[in-house]
């Protein structure tokens, strides 16, 4: 396979587990948990879901969501190498994110250069943390995304390259299937078998390695 480009989520993706489901888990009110399945089970956007939790935290938190962010989330194992690898081979890696600045900035600092980051803002001026979306979908995506991979991976590459897309659940569905090959884990492992999508599974970076290893020997 040749010519290779990376698409990577990163929530559950780089990080051991999802960042949003955990500030919700410490910081939010019950109703946040109807308005998360309600996103898994695709019943309302993604867009909505995670506007409207964010709707339940006071902005004062701020400081307090951070700090607990910064405290618990985990990169996961290889990581660091992977980024390296990609740098060695000359693949463009894009980190593209539902999750929101504040979070995933500070934690992709010293890996991965903020102009390669795509993901949704906070903002803290009103009450409630209000997030913002300047990647919304473009006019081929309706599924009001919030942060739409689909219309980002129509920016960020072109048809020449091959299109590989890293990436944990749903929300990597849209983008993993404008993908030549998906590496997947959890909820988006399922879906890949179930629609028959090119697709290996992935637990640490060394396996993603070793994959971007074994597709070099791919013709496409
Ligand atoms: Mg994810
Ligand atoms: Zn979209």
């Amino acid at each position: 396979m040749k010519n290779k480009v990376i698409i990577c989520d990163f929530d559950g993706t780089i990080t051991e587990t999802d960042n949003i489901i955990a500030i919700m888990k410490k910081f939010a009110p019950p109703e946040w948990d109807s308005l998360k399945n309600g996103v898994l089970s695709q019943e309302i956007s993604i867009r909505e879901g995670v506007g409207k939790m964010f709707q339940l935290l006071p902005s004062f938190k701020k400081n307090d969501i951070i700090d607990y962010i910064l405290e618990h989330a985990e990169i996961r194992t290889g990581f660091k190498d992977f980024v390296q690898y990609t740098k060695d081979k000359n693949i463009p890696l894009f980190i593209v994110s539902g999750g929101i600045d504040f979070f995933v900035y500070p934690l992709l600092k010293d890996l991965i250069d903020e102009d390669k980051i795509y993901c949704n803002r906070a903002n803290f001026t009103n009450e409630q943390i209000e997030i913002e979306w300047p990647y919304s979908c473009d006019d081929h995506c309706d599924n009001e995304c919030g942060c739409c991979k689909p219309s980002l991976i129509r920016k960020l590459t072109d048809k020449e390259q091959s299109k590989i897309v890293i990436g944990d659940s749903i929300t990597d569905l849209q983008a993993a299937k404008l993908g030549d090959f998906v590496i997947a884990r959890d909820l988006l492992l399922e879906k890949s078998k179930e629609l028959n999508l090119p697709h290996k599974p992935f637990t640490t970076f060394y396996d993603v390695i070793d994959i971007l290893e074994q597709l070099e020997e791919v013709e496409v």
